[in-house]
């Protein structure tokens, strides 16, 4: 760049500065800074009312990132809070949510209406349990009251649970202590503390035991999710949350023909695995680094897996076989590591160690071990 260019591009630019121009939304004049988009620059007023838009990605930046298609956000939330500010207008005798007395001083505000003091405690369990994560100044009447009601669907099942004592199948115990809370109660009983039994469909109680004897039609299954940052939080799905009392029951029968078929399919069959993660296995990477070996957890189904035992891989029409070097008896599919054995029975987990690729093997499979 030349002298003059620089001295001209640089007072053109002072200039531009001091320029008042007019918003191409809003019509209103502004100084200093706009927001350039691909067809002229807004005002930052504008901006701001449809910076959510964008970053929540109902818009596009490549693709609207346009004058008009931003006036007409622009417009339709310069109506929205239009109507938000006369639906706020009166406040009403009674809560438009659950019909309750409205206090007399200091009503709660939501985006659209009022609200009286108990959907409000119900509002902070909701927020407390991350059941929502908007503000109470950004929810609308009707997106909390449908949280409220699934909420309080979710409390009168939980209670209805609670009053189950025994398991409908083997009579076990299966009562709660903990009462916990509003909606943290499934969440508290189920995933952090290790079940004594499984929750069904329909809210009902099985105990641990019973719930096992139908792992080979319902396993439990691993999954992963990832978020955007490649993070992932990996959770367990259990299948019987899927199916009701009536389901189970038949599933306790159906769980027997499935045996006789396995038994009489692998007529030499020794065991069947229900696969709970595949990864490496570096347990002896170091001292055998040519050799890469991979580790299936998960559980034993049917039979009794030993070392030296041959697993048999039905994928996509092919067939594959791994040899089972090393074995591992663990407590649950958490374990990352347990006792090294020769064998694992039947209704245990188990880490196994093979020196072919698993690629061939997903969460969930159940697989035949000869
Ligand atoms: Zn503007
Ligand atoms: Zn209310
Ligand atoms: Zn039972």
């Amino acid at each position: 760049m030349g002298f003059f260019d620089s001295l001209f591009g640089k007072k053109k630019e002072e200039k531009k500065q001091e320029v008042k121009r007019v918003c191409p939304i809003c019509g209103k004049e502004f100084t200093g800074k706009g927001l350039d988009v691909h067809d002229g620059t807004i005002c930052f007023e504008c901006w701001d009312l449809v910076l959510d838009d964008f970053e929540s990605g109902r818009m596009d930046d490549d693709k609207e990132f346009y004058i008009a298609p931003i006036k007409a956000a622009v417009l339709a939330k310069k109506g929205e809070l239009a109507a938000d500010k006369a639906a706020k207008d009166v406040k009403p005798e009674v809560c438009p949510i659950c019909g309750g007395k409205m206090p007399k001083f200091m009503t709660m505000e939501v985006k659209d209406g009022y609200i009286c003091d108990d959907c409000f405690s119900k509002f902070n369990e909701l927020e407390k349990y991350g059941e929502t994560d908007k503000e109470l100044a950004n929810i609308t009447l009707k997106e909390l009251s449908a949280l409220i009601t699934r909420a309080d669907k979710q409390k009168a099942a939980n209670e209805k649970r609670k009053e189950q004592d025994a398991c409908p199948i083997c009579g076990a115990n299966v009562s709660e202590k903990s009462i916990g809370s509003l909606w943290g109660d499934i969440k508290q009983s189920v995933k952090d503390e290790i079940p004594k039994f499984v929750l069904l469909k329909d809210n009902q109680k099985i105990c641990a035991a019973c719930a096992e004897k139908v792992r080979l039609l319902y396993p439990v299954k691993y999954a992963r999710t990832y978020d955007s940052e490649g993070e992932y939080t990996g959770a367990h799905l259990d299948t019987l949350n899927t199916i009701t009392l009536p389901e189970f029951r038949k599933a306790l029968e159906d769980v027997n023909v499935k045996r006789q078929q396995l038994e009489k399919q692998y007529g030499s069959c020794e065991a069947v695995i229900s696969v709970g993660s595949v990864a490496r296995d570096f347990d002896k990477a170091r001292t055998n680094p040519g050799k890469k070996e991979y580790r299936i957890r998960g559980k034993i189904l049917l039979g009794k897996a030993s070392k030296g035992d041959l697993i048999q891989v039905n994928r996509n029409d092919s067939g594959f076989t791994m040899r089972i070097e090393r074995l591992q008896q663990i407590t649950g599919f958490e374990e990352y590591s347990g006792n090294n054995v020769d064998s694992v029975g039947e209704g245990y987990y188990a880490i196994v160690t093979v020196a072919e690729d698993t690629s061939c093997i997903y969460p969930g499979d159940n697989l035949i071990i000869v």
